[in-house]
């Protein structure tokens, strides 16, 4: 735990919180400036800064919690949709560099904008970014 971070004092309980579910591993809480009614933030007890420090274990446990957490979020806020997102880096959006999901309900009148403008690509480039990326 690093004793500047504020998320590992939220989600060790030195900071109190508007917790949702907590257990040994993890704390969902709810975010202070939500998008939109409901939003929370799932945090790893344990310091990662994002998803490249993040251990494999608490990668492969939080998809799961954030499956059972959208599904007693939907039952209980009769939200329309869900977002479920993760920044990595300044450039990415990532304000708190200790790893956290963003848990966010969506409500079909809601003015929440998360998106892009769709590029264009060529099968050469694609074909390169295949090779790149598999490390061929
Ligand atoms: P990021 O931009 O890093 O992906 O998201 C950081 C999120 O944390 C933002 O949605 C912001 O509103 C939320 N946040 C920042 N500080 C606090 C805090 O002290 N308590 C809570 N509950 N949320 C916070
Ligand atoms: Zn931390």
């Amino acid at each position: 735990m690093s004793d500047q971070c504020i998320f590992c004092k939220i989600a060790n309980g030195m900071i109190p919180s508007a917790t949702l579910y907590e257990d040994e591993e993890f704390r969902v809480i709810l975010d202070l400036n939500p998008a939109a009614r409901g939003h929370a933030l799932i945090l790893p007890k344990e310091h990662a800064a994002n998803i490249y420090e993040l251990s494999e274990h608490a990668a492969s446990e939080v998809f799961v919690l954030a499956k059972k957490m959208a599904a007693k979020m939907t039952d209980a806020l009769h939200c329309d949709g869900f977002n479920i997102l993760q920044n990595n880096g300044e450039v990415a959006g990532q304000t708190v560099f200790h790893f956290h999901m963003h848990l966010i309900p969506r409500y079909e009148s809601d003015q929440v904008s998360i998106g892009w403008k769709p590029g264009e690509t060529t099968q050469e480039e694609l074909n390169d970014l295949v090779k790149l990326i598999r490390g061929e």
